[in-house]
């Protein structure tokens, strides 16, 4: 899956979070499930391989199990753990913070001992008399419940009917697995709803007496098991369904389910949904397709729809004359059946996938095709724009056999669709044979921009990275989410520097690094390996930490391994699971078996939230480095220091630009020494930046590299240049160096003609403007305009305003224009408005990264605003109609804000699912950020109607409109909102995470404000 790509491609910038401090707990609804712990002498929760892996692999997160076995006990006598495991664990689970003041203060660590080993006796005692014999408990998954205050509850939650459900567990069961689905569905695009019947071969693991397996929102109207009716219970809570059995089914018994059911189509981006789009007539054409990942499967069928139940699958799809239907695999016939319809029948799966790799789309598409090694690679998208295909095509056929090659296995279907689906929150997803994509994810013109050819090839690299990386293998749950975002997203960076050099993906990997070290500073972060039990918690492993820290540790473990010792470690394990599910580990074993130190190595950044600071002294010809965590605000319940094995390389002055300069070693305890001659006057540790760590120098080791670079900034290669600055302003959110220091080594940018360290420098000092205006630091905001000028300005009246065909350049000239004419500069305006003009007359064309900043400056006037929105309306060109979306937003009239931040909401004009991008584009001006945060918080339910809580989403719009606040009035405000939200959000991560990065803004203001007015 690829959440809002395109989002992010365009928005990295407006994304910072700067940051800084100490922790303060926000409570929160701890009660939110209060599943009960099921007793089961016979069965166990399903967890293919997995077990171990969610105790090792928590990291500090974890408990060990006999906490965790005591912690069960006790709830199972009714007695409160949460303030002791808050005690434990805060910040690290979204369900585990401090208790609120009122239940009494953390008790110390000795007493908490003693406590807990009272109580594991005591639980234990009891558990013998109250549960003998036969008492197997399973290990439980769910948030902790508040307080259960008498062993007397059922075991059972009641179904639908009042029937007790015969399971309590948000995991199925894992006495019977699901072998093949035969799946036929029948949608009805006038009725906007759809009958189903699934028919479920399954296999039985353990003896029982039930199945357990999901559905939601479906009626089901018959259920016959073995040709027999049978009673259906349903548990809505967990959505889930079940049938009990008088008799046992036995052990290695094979059976057969049936479900026969309808339901509406989705209105949401999930499940089974219904989607539109007007014609070139204007005529409002019904399309349906899907969206399963992670859990919505079972809002199209009923299906055990947890990634390690694979299976096969046979589809079929009704529909009527001149529409399409797709599914993973290639139509096997079409048969008439009544009422005029036409029923496709696809070829039974190749291959066992999970339900979350499952798709359908039934719509009046068409499409072009190449065949590439034995593989028909289709584009499908509306008639209209079937000309925009052809970029997609091209770009996948190369892909797919870069792929082939690469991982030694061939893609194992014989065909791979990709569809432009016209209206598609994600993305991407893909969905095995049948990759889904939002229209400006996979659609160009011939007159597009590199940069956005760049965003298309990066999309479709991902997705069919996938293709191996999640559906061939997959994980086993969703806590390793990050074996497979993390790989799609190195692998799509990866595959695009090999294969489409000049598409020069480079900066934008850099970028992402940078922006991935900056969140993960956080006391709010987590693991890569992190717990994921409920919904929402599944929802938020989609987040900066799976997809981009995730591969920006398989960048520094290839960067770190010689040769191609990274490949055949990856080909190695993706052969020995092929078909099947992995843990973290096992991926780790399996590379293992080319170099035997890296389980030791990944585990130190996969088991642990963060990232290493490592210190540079010098002292004669001896270099000491020392490794700490480098956390912006403290956690005070944090026990052992954290370590990582830290791949280090370094360049040093008279060698630093090419790869046969690099030293390397690895950093593993606290401290290590190296020798350098004296004479050298400078080093720079993690070169190219490959490394998922930062430095400090030191006074006198930034001063020698500051010289340097005043001296001759190309003596560091771009990316170090870039890492420099990005680690200075990291040290001065921490505060380690003043804001004097960061000044000073932007002094050489002066001299920078590169995109990588320029876009760096203008984030970090755009977001602080921001800042400061936000907080009506008005004078101060104004002096740091000036000095951005006084260092860019020369820069920037270089920049050309036609076609540029080199990418980074691009790049440059985006990033300072956007900045110029945001700040007003005279020159910029007037080129900018030049050229719409020309535009608006048909004289001329924007070119693609020049859109946004022309339309911004068109967007200012009364007139331009109007104009473009009725351009908006009209045109077809996606990429564009994005730009003009975030100009129209970035406008300083507030009624034009609150028009466009409405019709966003409504859909009709604009798509919702480019709600994200509009309030991200408000909250990034100065007269849009209260109203952005207002209407956030106006909206709230109708957002996450729209958007699931926890979504990506839902993650952006939270962190968008409230990064940029500093002050107390804001964090009370935001902390406050957010916090009474209960069960409909304030359980979620991102609001730690906005309240630790509003917090830290307000300690950096603090601390800084007064020099701030001294030196700017
Ligand atoms: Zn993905």
């Amino acid at each position: 899956n690829d959440p809002n790509h395109s989002e992010r491609a365009n928005l990295p910038r407006n994304m910072i979070e700067n940051s800084m401090f100490e922790e303060e707990p926000d409570v929160v609804d701890l009660a939110k499930d209060s599943a009960f712990p099921t007793l089961d002498p016979d069965e166990v929760v399903y967890e293919p391989r997995s077990s171990r892996l969610l105790v090792r692999g928590l990291g500090e997160n974890d408990m060990d199990d006999d906490e965790e076995d005591s912690e069960s006990s006790a709830r199972l006598l009714g007695m409160s753990f949460m303030n002791r495991s808050a005690a434990h664990r805060a910040g690290s689970s979204p369900y585990a913070r401090q208790a609120p003041p009122s239940s009494c203060s953390r008790p110390s660590t000795r007493t908490t001992v003693v406590c807990v080993l009272f109580l594991v006796i005591v639980v234990s005692m009891s558990m013998v008399l109250y549960f003998l014999p036969g008492c197997t408990f399973t290990r439980v998954r769910g948030p902790l419940p508040a307080v259960l205050s008498s062993a007397h509850l059922p075991v059972y939650p009641n179904s639908t009917t009042g029937e007790p459900f015969p399971w309590a567990e948000l995991r199925l069961p894992a006495s019977v697995r699901p072998v093949h689905y035969d799946l036929t569905v029948n949608p009805d695009l006038d009725a906007m709803t759809f009958t189903g019947r699934t028919v479920i071969s399954m296999a039985v693991l353990h003896a029982t007496k039930r199945i357990v397996l999901h559905a939601a929102d479906l009626t089901v109207t018959k259920a016959t098991f073995q040709a027999r009716v049978v009673t259906l219970l349903e548990y809505k809570p967990h959505q889930q369904v079940a049938v009990r059995f008088p008799e046992e089914l036995k052990q290695g018994q094979r059976c057969v389910l049936t479900l026969d059911y309808h339901a509406s189509l989705s209105s949401t981006y999930d499940g089974f949904y219904n989607s539109s789009y007007a014609d070139k007539d204007g005529k409002k054409r019904v399309l349906a397709a899907t969206q399963f990942e992670p859990l919505y499967a079972r809002k199209a069928f009923p299906c055990f729809d947890e990634p390690a139940f694979k299976a096969t699958f046979l589809v079929r799809i009704s529909r009527r004359d001149g529409y399409v239907a797709l599914s993973n695999m290639p139509k096997a016939k079409t048969t008439n059946i009544t009422g005029g319809l036409l029923l496709d029948e696809f070829e039974k799966s190749s291959v066992n996938m999970s339900t979350y790799l499952v798709a359908f789309v039934v719509a009046t598409f068409q499409s072009v095709s190449k065949n590439v090694s034995d593989t028909l690679v289709s584009v499908y998208s509306v008639p209209e724009k079937k000309d925009h295909t052809i970029y997609a095509l091209d770009t996948a056929c190369k892909l797919l056999q870069f792929y082939n090659s690469y991982f030694d296995i061939a893609y194992p279907l014989k065909k791979l669709d990709l569809v432009a689906i016209p209206d598609f929150l994600a993305g991407a997803m893909e969905n095995w044979g049948l990759i889904t994509f939002r229209e400006t994810s996979l659609l160009v013109n011939n007159q597009s921009s590199p940069l956005q050819k760049q965003l298309i090839a990066s999309v479709v690299a991902h997705e069919l990275a996938h293709q191996w990386f999640g559906n061939l293998v997959t994980m086993s749950w969703w806590n390793d989410l990050w074996l497979n975002e993390g790989f799609a997203t190195y692998m799509q960076y990866m595959s695009l520097q090999h294969e489409y050099p000049l598409l020069d993906i480079g900066n934008h990997f850099l970028t992402v690094r940078f922006r991935a070290l900056d969140k993960d500073a956080l006391n709010s972060s987590h693991a890569v390996s992190a717990r994921a039990d409920t919904p929402e918690q599944v929802a938020e492993m989609f987040d900066s930490v799976s997809y981009e820290k995730g591969a920006s540790i398989l960048l520094m473990l290839n960067a770190s391994l010689s040769g191609d010792l990274f490949r055949k470690g990856i080909v190695g394990y993706l052969k020995k699971f092929s078909g099947s599910n992995t843990v973290t580990d096992d991926l780790w074993n399996s590379i293992a078996q080319q170099h035997p130190n890296i389980p030791g190595m990944m585990n130190t950044w996969t088991q642990q939230k963060g990232f290493p600071l490592v210190s540079v002294s010098r002292d004669g010809d001896l270099v000491t480095l020392t490794q700490e965590p480098f956390l912006l605000s403290t956690d005070a319940t944090e026990s052992a220091p954290s370590r990582w094995h830290i791949p280090v390389t370094y360049v040093t002055a008279g060698c630093s630009l090419t790869p046969d300069c690099v030293q390397v070693f690895t950093l593993e305890n606290r401290n290590a020494t190296l020798k350098l001659s004296k004479d050298v006057k400078w080093l720079k540790l993690n070169f190219q930046s490959t490394g998922f760590y930062m430095v400090d120098y030191g006074t006198a080791g930034w001063a020698a590299l500051i010289e340097a670079l005043t001296e001759n900034c190309t003596v560091l290669p771009r990316e170090d240049r870039a890492s420099l600055i990005h680690n200075m302003f990291a040290l001065s959110r921490l505060g380690r160096v003043s804001f004097r220091q960061v000044l000073n080594l932007l002094a050489y940018v002066v001299n920078e003609t590169e995109a990588a360290p320029v876009s760096e420098a203008l984030a970090q000092l755009n977001t602080l403007h921001l800042q400061l205006e936000k907080r009506n630091e008005l004078d101060l905001a104004a002096h740091l305009k000036s000095y951005i000028l006084e260092r860019f300005e020369a820069l920037m009246m270089n920049q050309t305003w036609g076609e540029e065909p080199c990418v980074s350049k691009q790049e440059l000239r985006e990033a300072l224009l956007q900045t110029a004419c945001a700040l007003d500069v005279p020159d910029c305006l007037q080129k900018a408005s030049d050229l719409y003009r020309q535009y608006a007359n048909g004289s001329a064309r924007v070119p693609g990264d020049l859109q946004r900043v022309v339309f911004s400056v068109a967007a200012r006037s009364e007139d331009g605003w109007a104009e473009l929105m009725q351009t908006y309306a009209q045109s077809s060109d996606d990429a564009q109609k994005r730009k003009i979306l975030q100009a129209l937003a970035s406008t300083r009239d507030t009624r034009h804000i609150a028009r466009i931040l409405i019709e966003g909401l409504r859909g009709e004009l604009v798509q919702t699912t480019e709600l994200p991008l509009i309030i991200s584009a408000v909250s990034g001006g100065f007269a849009g950020s209260l109203l952005a945060w207002d209407f956030t918080q106006q909206n709230w339910d109708a957002l996450i109607k729209k958007f699931p809580v926890g979504s990506f989403a839902i993650q952006s719009i939270i962190m968008s409109t409230t990064s940029h606040f500093s002050t107390q009035t804001h964090l009370d405000q935001v902390r406050n909102f957010l916090g009474s939200l209960k069960k409909r959000g304030s359980q979620m991560r991102s609001v730690q995470v906005a309240v630790e990065t509003i917090m830290l803004n307000q300690r950096w203001m603090d601390a800084n404000l007064p020099d701030l007015r001294h030196w700017l």
